[in-house]
């Protein structure tokens, strides 16, 4: 096996928010994937670091009243603490805003403008005139132009589905100012993606290169057609890096984004670990990028074109896996399944998740499923019931005692040579990232270890002292297979392997082939307890904490606390209307409602059919864009309000007689309002 010099890369975390659970689905496989490597003797790199730039953090930093490198450093240092207490092992963590990557952002682009594939054009967009800002499509909200619900984002309906231009939209207000926003034209630099056309189809396509789900879906979207130019400049005010030679406009996040992994490699270069070119310049360097699945076109498009137009390597593979959702549903704040990797930390061991996620993960693009229930059961049963057992239930028998010198192969069945054999197996699984596949072969080992352990009963040994060989020989196989065992499960639970170590007196840190030698003439050492079983309550008291940030979060939006002179973030998101008198007022007809029938629209992500009374043969029939945030089933019998002399709208699956009252910005976040108990269906709301 020749030595092969890998450099792996997972996606930069954004630094506008803490890690969740779904950020370490990738961090983790990412880690399992290095440390396997590792230590099957190869010279295997991590790079990663913040991805900083961007409107979303200049805005963060101007409402916080700091300037944003206050921001990035506080982020970047809560970001590495989460992601080394979960175990994961970094060469160097950087972050975009770094000398190191302006260099090479600047490379890359004089190597685009001299490559001619550069081109400037006007474009047309919304511009907030009190702050000066361009508007990405989600800064501006107005009412839909297809079905008019108020209140939509600049690019497509909550209530209906609609797809449009925030240009379309009736009464646009931007959701920095509450200005009404202006059109207005600036020169943008856009590449040409298309020139690299015949390149993408070819590198895209190459086997092995990409997940086929990831090339075969490229191949009928974007490469079945033109490439549309790619977007890479935004006007000031920006957070970012001034392009240099268009002053006054600045490179688009994504542009510097996957540079940072040159960068990253760069720092760590030069802190006396060689050259760059060794890295990112040598063809017998194979580079692995791991993703999520909503930023494959990034690293398989834009950044490939980007590498190739400034002479840098290409990467071998471009690893992509799918979401996380959490007993099979999208992540929701609501119901405390929206956990940071902090909140898991407060309350769990890291490498709980570590083996249930190496468990669940395999190579295909697939969601994840965080079972929490399941979570629970596999822990306990596979880690503590089969493999922490087999050394708890022998290594006590020959503490301070010797190994044999020679392996007690004729008592053992075969059980050493065949785990041995099965060790490449479990490698080629690793290898292709289906650590599931490598997780089930490890705890088959560990089943046929504990059969062993239960037919030869070192405790009923243990009483005869004519046995006390015996009982050796016998705890010597088990721990024997216990240490193979935990070699395998290294790359996922590193301290079972050391620990695996230092109970059989060895020293220095374990290779893959290691498992296939038995470990002789060591003393056993005290058994350390290796694991405690994973107790529901405090998965519970995890749920139930990120429920309660959820809720701190958005109390620290009341008006006490906005009286204070900074702004709610609810009422900055969403200034008041302007005045209306009580007549404007009474002109809307607020009625009490009970939903009597709540179903799921099919086709439609987000609305919900609702069927209301207004009290004895009164119905109505409302389409509510709420169905992320409720069971359909659990809002029958309660009661809402209704705007009941609302115009009916026709829409795409029936027309809607009125309109449900819901407060928050949409998707989970929403909330319906209700009376309290005692108003009935039918009442007007004055
Ligand atoms: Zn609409």
């Amino acid at each position: 096996m020749s030595k092969r010099q890998i450099l792996v890369t997972h996606a930069l975390p954004y630094v506008n928010a803490g890690l969740h659970l779904g950020h370490l689905v990738e961090s983790l496989q990412t880690d399992f994937w290095v440390r396997f490597q590792k230590l099957r003797g190869h010279e295997c790199r991590l790079f990663s670091g913040d991805d900083t730039h961007g409107t979303a953090t200049m805005l963060r930093a101007q409402q916080e009243g700091r300037a944003p490198e206050a921001l990035l450093d506080e982020m970047r240092a809560a970001h590495l603490a989460d992601l080394e207490a979960f175990g994961i092992e970094y060469d160097h963590y950087g972050s975009t805003h770094s000398e190191t990557n302006r260099a090479l952002v600047y490379e890359i682009w004089a190597a685009l403008r001299a490559a001619d594939v550069v081109e400037e054009r006007e474009v047309t967009q919304l511009f907030d005139p009190e702050t000066g800002i361009f508007l990405a499509d989600r800064f501006v909200r107005g009412r839909c132009p297809r079905c008019d619900s108020p209140d939509q984002y600049g690019d497509n309906c909550d209530a209906c589905g609609a797809t449009y231009e925030p240009s379309e939209l009736i009464d646009p207000r931007s959701s920095l100012s509450g200005a009404v926003p202006e059109e207005r034209s600036h020169p943008h630099l856009f590449v040409k993606l298309e020139r690299f056309h015949d390149f993408l189809d070819e590198w895209t396509q190459t086997p092995g290169r990409l997940p086929t789900e990831t090339a075969n879906w490229l191949r009928a979207t974007f490469l079945s057609e033109p490439l549309r130019d790619w977007d890479v400049s935004r006007p000031a005010p920006y957070f970012g890096f001034e392009i240099p030679d268009a002053p006054g406009n600045y490179f688009y996040v994504w542009l510097d984004a996957p540079v940072g992994y040159v960068a990253s490699t760069q720092e760590w270069c030069e802190a006396g670990n060689g050259a760059l070119d060794d890295w990112w310049r040598n063809p017998d360097c194979e580079i692995h990028h791991f993703i999520g699945k909503d930023i494959a076109y990034f690293h398989t498009l834009f950044w490939p074109a980007m590498l190739k137009t400034a002479g840098f390597q290409l990467p071998s593979t471009v690893h992509v896996h799918g979401f996380l959702t959490v007993n099979g549903e999208k992540m929701s704040k609501r119901k405390g399944t929206f956990v940071l990797g902090r909140t898991y930390l407060d309350h769990l061991s890291p490498e709980y998740l570590r083996y249930y996620y190496a468990s669940k993960l395999s190579s295909r693009v697939d969601d994840l499923d965080l079972n929490l229930d399941e979570f629970v059961q596999k822990v306990n049963a596979d880690l503590v019931g089969k493999v922490v057992n087999l050394a708890s239930r022998t290594a006590r028998f020959v503490k301070d005692r010797t190994l044999p010198d020679a392996y007690p192969a004729d008592r053992d069945g075969g059980l050493f040579e065949k785990a041995a054999e099965a060790g490449e197996e479990i490698a080629r699984a690793y290898e292709i990232r289906d650590n599931a596949r490598a997780m089930r072969l490890i705890m088959a080992l560990a089943d046929r270890a504990n059969e062993f352990v239960e037919t030869k009963a070192p405790w009923v040994l243990k009483k005869d002292p004519e046995k006390a060989e015996e009982l050796l020989e016998i705890c010597a196989i088990a721990l024997n297979l216990f240490r193979q065992i935990c070699i395998y499960l290294a790359p996922v639970l590193p301290r079972f392997e050391s620990e695996s170590a230092r109970l059989l007196g060895l020293e220095g840190s374990a290779r893959w082939k290691d498992a296939a030698t038995p470990v002789v003439g060591t003393r056993v050492e005290k058994f350390r307890h290796l694991m405690e079983r994973v107790d529901p309550e405090k998965v519970a008291a995890m749920t139930e904490a990120s429920r309660e940030a959820v809720a701190a979060s958005e109390a620290s939006v009341s008006p006490e606390a906005s009286g204070s002179g900074t702004a709610s973030e609810a009422l900055a998101g969403e200034p008041l209307e302007a005045e209306c008198t009580i007549d404007d007022f009474g002109r809307i007809d607020l009625r009490v409602a009970e939903i009597v029938a709540a179903r799921a629209v099919p086709k439609a992500s987000r609305l919900l059919e609702l069927e209301l009374s207004l009290g004895g043969s009164e119905r109505r029939t409302v389409f509510a864009g709420i169905k992320k945030a409720y069971d359909p089933e659990k809002l029958v019998g309660r009661l809402t309000v209704l705007v009941a002399n609302l115009a009916p709208r026709q829409m795409k699956f029936g027309t809607s007689q009125g309109m449900v009252l819901a407060a928050g910005t949409g998707d989970e976040d929403l909330f319906i309002l209700s009376p309290d108990s005692g108003a009935r269906p039918g009442q007007r709301i004055r």
